[in-house]
């Protein structure tokens, strides 16, 4: 039995006005499970999350900005700092989405930057990484995968270590808000070969502590069954992380 507790994270988008997130967190707050047992994060849209941050009071809720620059401060119109991310109370840091990637142009080279950037700074990166549809049918997945964690962690790949705080998200591009979930054993399959990459490229250990989120239409009624596999350490959810009756019952998996 692994020692990697469960990691759920709840990623709203472009969702929720102040106060229906403020509703949310605190019916999550109210249900939330041990968090002996379960790790459980929320990330709102940049204007929510300080009120966010209020409403969580001193209840075991982390808190992910859905992206960020890797520079502290500077002339890039628009953009919001690691920095400013820890004021408002963040712990962690959402990088390299699908949708961060395929509709505003991100790069692993970015990414890079900015999951280097968070570390530095103290906040903990969520690094995304996963294959298209057309990629999957031409049984190019693990050239895929390998060549996106290549790029996003090449910074530690140079500094030779990987601080085993930072989280990987396997995230299907074809399984995000589609309906169409990984079959636990195809999650299984592409997180084991993350892990063997992550041993080979650091080593065992932080292979064994990196935790390996899956991500892509997870719902209540196949969470369980993704996370009985070996590696699958938790679930970055979409849609079903914007209501409470369908986001507690994910928290709750284990029951
Ligand atoms: C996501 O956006 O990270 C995601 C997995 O979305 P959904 O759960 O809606 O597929």
């Amino acid at each position: 039995m692994n020692q990697r507790k469960p990691f759920m994270a709840g990623n709203w988008k472009m969702n929720l006005n102040r106060e229906e997130s403020v509703a949310l967190v605190t019916a999550i707050a109210e249900e939330a499970p041990d968090p002996e047992r379960v790790d459980v994060l929320v990330a709102p849209p940049f204007t929510s999350i300080a009120t966010v941050r209020e409403a969580i009071g001193n209840k075991p809720i982390f808190l992910a900005a859905q992206n960020m620059h890797w520079e502290s401060q500077g002339a890039y119109t628009g953009e919001v700092s690691p920095t400013m991310l820890l004021e408002v109370g963040c712990t962690h840091v959402i990088l390299g989405h699908s949708e961060r990637r395929s509709l505003f142009g991100e790069t692993d080279g970015m990414i890079d930057r900015k999951a280097n950037s968070a570390c530095n700074f103290g906040l903990t990166p969520i690094v995304c990484i996963g294959e298209s549809l057309e990629e999957r049918e031409q049984e190019r997945t693990s050239e895929v995968i390998a060549a996106q964690l290549q790029g996003s962690l090449r910074s530690f790949r140079r500094q030779k270590v990987l601080p085993p705080v930072v989280i990987v998200a396997y995230e299907p591009v074809w399984a995000i808000g589609t309906g169409k979930t990984a079959t636990p054993e195809q999650a299984q399959e592409v997180h084991n070969q993350i892990r063997q990459w992550l041993a080979a490229q650091f080593d065992g250990n932080t292979a064994e502590k990196v935790r390996i989120l899956y991500g892509g239409s997870v719902k209540p009624d196949n969470v369980k069954e993704l996370m009985s596999m070996p590696d699958v350490d938790g679930a970055l959810v979409g849609g079903a992380s914007l209501k409470a009756s369908s986001f507690l019952p994910i928290l709750r998996f284990y029951l």
